[in-house]
């Protein structure tokens, strides 16, 4: 029997064992096969690495900024160096196909671009004259130690979101990427070594809601951004402000897609099966729902269901594979059970993805639910696997009505050709990233992932011009000058 790996916590530029005795198996979703153990490690090795993070923060603030921005860009050519390599790891560990897997690191790639800008995007600002002879100028610095806490479902660029920008901007960091992917983390943290980062900088500290606890209570931890499930992130928000830290949460999601007469059903459908049944529906922009009109439902019904059905099912790994495992068996046993609710509760189920759920992995083929209604569980709840709804609607007024009743308030779409129901439909619909004629609006790294509502809690969001603000504090010098002699 060949022995398990265990994974090691990266404290101080070393790899360095957890204290602790608690393991969780890692496994690919896909074949089931145990990946390593992760270390369920302990507020002591947290402690560890808090201490090392606030040594190195002293150094590394003062490192000048362009020289700083210099070791991203050394990333930036490693991390395309290694895209097949990267990409193949979160397959393994995600499940999701390798052109998604390639498509996740390359946004993970033009997150560490936007923070090799920072020397442009730390700039303060200035007046000459405020009163006579007096100026006044803003100037931004780094908070200190920043943790993060991210989900499964995107190894790589939700990461991306936080440690590149923080650290860019003069910060130290400690990641706790999510016990069920944390290898490729590893690769993350080695290639940012090889592109000249120094010891302590960026540490990784694996673990779960110890640590997560340990990160909000600690008080030389300065700012926590998360990114996970709505209950965790009101938490983290909740504790993390109570401990008088910034928090930024972004969380859970039901995105709803709509579609008017009007619009390129074919289009409209290829980017819907895209939308809902991609990354197996573990997306936090995933499509989940479908508001149509009713004069072109049955028309547009049948094409998705026509579509759905040619989705091939199994290991990300595998030529023309679209839709892999999701992530545990928990998760799979929990779609299901959402399956027989929304038949208990009397939706139609037109496309069953029970039937197409090979054994050898986590899978739940594309599954469709039609005649939902905004009083039925599968309507309301995240359910964060390939399950899309299906709600008849007479017209965009109502499609808006019924999306805006949702706790959440992530993405929303809509199809059409008219643009005075686009810009009815940006005016009225509550979220906080929109799409026109197109399936998942996640916006590029220069822009702020700006979820309203329960899925985000903060005020600055991850991304964009928000996240140096974030990562940054601010001096204000008001200086007056003695009349000139000269
Ligand atoms: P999760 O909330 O289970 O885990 C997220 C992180 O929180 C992990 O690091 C985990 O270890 C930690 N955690 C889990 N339970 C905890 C607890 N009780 N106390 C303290 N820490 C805890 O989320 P997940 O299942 O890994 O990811 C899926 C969720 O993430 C979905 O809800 C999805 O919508 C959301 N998500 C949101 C965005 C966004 O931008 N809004 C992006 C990606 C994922």
């Amino acid at each position: 029997m060949t022995e398990v790996r265990r994974l090691k916590n990266y404290i101080g530029g070393n790899w360095v064992a957890s204290q602790t005795q608690s393991y969780e198996k890692v496994y690919n979703p896909a074949t089931k096969e145990i990946l390593c153990e992760v270390p369920l490690s302990t507020k002591a090795d947290l402690e560890e690495a808090v201490k090392i993070a606030a040594q190195a923060f002293e150094t590394w603030k003062e490192v000048a900024v362009p020289r700083r921005a210099r070791i991203l860009f050394n990333y930036q050519q490693l991390l395309i160096k290694h895209k097949e390599e990267l990409a193949k790891l979160i397959t393994l560990e995600n499940g999701k196909n390798l052109n998604e897997a390639l498509g996740e690191v390359q946004r993970g790639i033009e997150n560490v671009e936007f923070a090799a800008g920072t020397p442009t995007l730390m700039m303060g600002d200035s007046l000459a004259s405020i009163a006579t002879d007096v100026e006044v100028a803003n100037y931004r610095y780094p908070i200190g130690v920043v943790a993060g806490i991210t989900p499964f479902n995107f190894p790589m660029m939700v990461p991306c979101w936080m440690f590149p920008m923080a650290i860019s901007c003069g910060n130290t960091f400690i990641l706790k990427p999510s016990e069920r992917t944390p290898l490729l983390t590893e690769r993350l943290v080695e290639l940012f070594t090889e592109a000249g980062l120094p010891a302590g900088v960026f540490n990784i500290v694996y673990g779960a809601h110890d640590i997560v606890n340990g990160m909000i209570e600690h008080p030389e931890v300065k700012a926590i951004s998360f990114v996970g499930s709505e209950p965790v992130g009101k938490y983290v928000y909740t504790q993390g402000s109570k401990h008088l830290k910034r928090v930024q949460a972004l969380t859970g999601a039901k995105n709803h897609s709509i579609v008017l007469k009007d619009a390129d059903l074919d289009d409209a459908v290829t980017n819907i099966v895209s939308a809902a049944f991609g990354s197996a529906g573990e997306r936090c922009m995933a499509c989940a729902v479908v508001t149509v009109e009713e004069a072109v439902a049955d028309k547009f019904i049948n094409k998705l269901q026509e579509k759905s059905t040619e989705i091939k099912v199994g290991n990300g790994l595998d030529d023309g594979v679209f839709l892999g495992p999701v992530i545990r068996e928990a998760n799979q046993k929990r779609t299901f059970n959402y399956i027989e609710k929304g038949l208990a509760e009397g939706a139609k189920l037109i496309v069953d993805g029970r039937k197409n759920s090979p054994d050898n992995g986590y899978f739940v083929g594309a599954t469709i639910f039609d005649g939902v209604t905004t009083d039925m569980t599968i309507w309301r709840d995240e359910i964060f696997a390939p399950v899309l709804s299906i709600i008849r609607v007479k017209d965009l007024k109502e499609a808006i009505t019924t999306a805006n009743q949702s706790e959440f308030a992530n993405g929303a779409c809509l199809f059409t050709n008219n643009a005075s129901a686009i810009r009815y439909f940006r005016e009225h619909i509550d979220a906080g990233m929109l799409g026109i004629n197109l399936g998942v609006p996640a916006p590029m790294a220069f822009f702020p992932f700006s979820g309203w509502k329960s899925s985000f809690y903060g005020t600055l969001h991850a991304n964009g011009k928000d996240s140096v603000e974030f990562y940054t504090r601010k001096k204000v010098v008001t200086a007056r000058y003695p009349k000139a002699t000269i």
